[in-house]
């Protein structure tokens, strides 16, 4: 999954980058959404050791445009994970309360704590995408904002947090068609606002914003992956499959036990 990564400083030229790539994976959607299960059963098992060791904070923000598929990675990657360690954070247009504050405090408030693994759906790359494009800030203030990140992700990494970031990479005609099939199903109705629409005219404005986050801020600590998101399998395979090689380096031990069990015996 190297190939998706982004290389600290390197210039990103998201027209460039296929959304359709379904990489080295031979099988197409059949055999890849057996792979997302087999791979989904190993997070499961990696989840528990990671909640019983509570040693290691994991963090997973997620980015994409809308339709993208944040909600579908959080309903299929994370499918029978124990909730009981895993909380969803997300982030929406900031309260009274959050704007009185500088933007990266809502965010600190939910940082994983340890053996806990916290998703972000969006997050304070907002704070350089929404708010860039829509002049919600001075040019000045969010230009400061990407070493204000890295900073601020440093120092999360520095005290034991695993961080992984995914943009979801679809392109403009993908989200035509996923924005019809809302507005075809009346049960997907709620997801569909007429503002969606009003986004979408500035498609190229928001590929600039992520092209130039995706490259100023995709660090050692906390790297950035682009991810071919057309295709919701190979998406969810490839955010599943970083995920587990991530847990799997992390070496977790189950914790001894309190007391000495070798005799114990249950009458
Ligand atoms: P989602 O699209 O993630 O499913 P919503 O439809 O509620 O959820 O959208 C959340 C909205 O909040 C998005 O339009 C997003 O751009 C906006 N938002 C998030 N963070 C900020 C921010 N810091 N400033 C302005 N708008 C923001």
């Amino acid at each position: 999954m190297k190939q998706y990564l982004v290389k600290p400083g390197s210039k990103i030229n998201l027209s460039k980058i296929d959304p359709n790539d379904t990489g080295d994976f031979k099988g197409g959607k059949e055999k890849g959404l057996l792979e997302v299960e087999k791979l989904n059963a190993k997070l499961e098992e990696l989840q528990e050791l990671l909640f019983a060791e509570g040693k290691h904070k994991i963090l997973i923000v997620l980015q994409a445009m809308d339709t993208g598929g944040k909600d579908g990675v959080i309903r299929r990657v994370f499918d029978g994970v124990n909730p009981q360690g895993v909380r969803v954070a997300a982030f929406k247009v900031p309260t009274e309360e959050e704007l009185a504050h500088d933007y990266l405090w809502r965010v600190h408030k939910v940082v994983p704590g340890k053996g806990e693994i916290v998703i972000f759906n969006r997050s304070h790359y907002e704070d350089v995408l929404v708010v860039r494009v829509h002049n919600i800030v001075p040019r000045a203030t969010w230009k400061q904002r990407y070493e204000q990140i890295n900073a601020f992700e440093r120092h999360l990494a520095e005290t034991g947090t695993t961080i992984l970031k995914f943009y979801l990479h679809i392109d403009r005609d993908e989200q035509k068609e996923r924005l019809q099939a809302r507005l075809d199903d009346p049960a997907k109705h709620w997801k569909f606002r007429l503002g969606d629409l009003e986004e979408r005219k500035l498609w190229p404005d928001y590929m600039k914003a992520y092209e130039d986050a995706l490259s100023k801020t995709s660090t050692e600590h906390a790297p950035w992956y682009i991810v071919p998101a057309n295709r919701k399998w190979y998406r969810d395979l490839v955010i599943s499959t970083v995920l587990v090689d991530t847990l799997k380096k992390l070496d977790m031990k189950y914790p001894a036990p309190e007391d000495d069990l070798t005799n114990v015996v249950i009458e």
